[in-house]
């Protein structure tokens, strides 16, 4: 999962690039209205978290820009103190949520986790099972035939974007976009290496590689026993 910080308090934003980088989630940063806009139009990010009062272009301008061009990304607002905030002109411009500061990380966690899962699907389920593997992307842990596996944060966002299709080829191109951030400029074999570390945790015929074209999750069984489809 990817996320926006769009925030003109550098030490609020450092915090919570950190933070969130921790919990697992990509984490771009930038204190400008304007190219929190323009980074926003292009590239396909999960939520914005996005201040209101901001050099440039003020959130609720970055926000109903958005939406006017039919950009539905989760947007939760975040504003300095109560009074600044409209709430009904931050909900009028398209925000889904919004939070005072100062607020407490762990809200603001919750808050997140929310938003993406009301977004990711209807049922708001926190569970994606495939085969034996259950992931609970709200607590983040994984469990396989009902035993824990121990993930790093990264591992498991990794694993989280094969389990939301499983079946499809995701390629390394879309795990850079959604789990690696914006800075990262190294090799994007480095999705090799996570792969490798989940097939060792979790059973090499989980995941599948799809020679030029990425990977794929498949359904294997409590026994251990894979479905049929070789490698390709
Ligand atoms: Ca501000």
């Amino acid at each position: 999962m990817r996320l926006l910080i769009v925030e003109d308090e550098k030490r609020l934003a450092v915090s919570l690039a950190k933070g969130l980088t921790a919990e697992g989630f990509a984490v771009d940063v930038v204190h400008d209205g304007f190219e929190g806009l323009h980074l926003a139009s292009e590239h396909p990010y999960d939520l914005l978290l996005l201040d209101i009062m901001l050099p440039g272009m003020n959130g609720y301008r970055v926000c109903s820009t958005l939406r006017a061009a039919g950009n539905d990304v989760p947007i939760l607002m975040l504003t300095a103190k109560d009074g600044e905030y409209d709430e009904a002109e931050g909900l009028d411009t398209g925000a889904d949520d919004y939070l005072t500061k100062p607020f407490s990380y762990v809200v603001l966690l919750a808050r997140i986790r929310a938003l993406l899962r009301r977004r990711g699907s209807a049922g708001s389920s926190p569970l994606l099972t495939v085969g034996a593997l259950t992931l609970d992307t709200a607590a983040r842990r994984v469990h396989r035939d009902g035993d824990e596996v121990t993930l790093t944060a990264k591992e498991f966002a990794v694993l989280e974007q094969l389990a939301l299709r499983p079946g499809a080829v995701v390629s390394k191109a879309e795990m850079l976009e959604h789990v690696w951030d914006f800075a990262y400029e190294g090799d994007p074999n480095i999705v090799e290496v996570y792969i490798s570390t989940l097939r060792r945790k979790l059973g090499a015929a989980r995941i599948q590689t799809v020679r030029g074209a990425g990977y794929r999750l498949v359904a294997v069984g409590g026994t251990g026993a894979v479905d049929g489809a070789g490698e390709a």
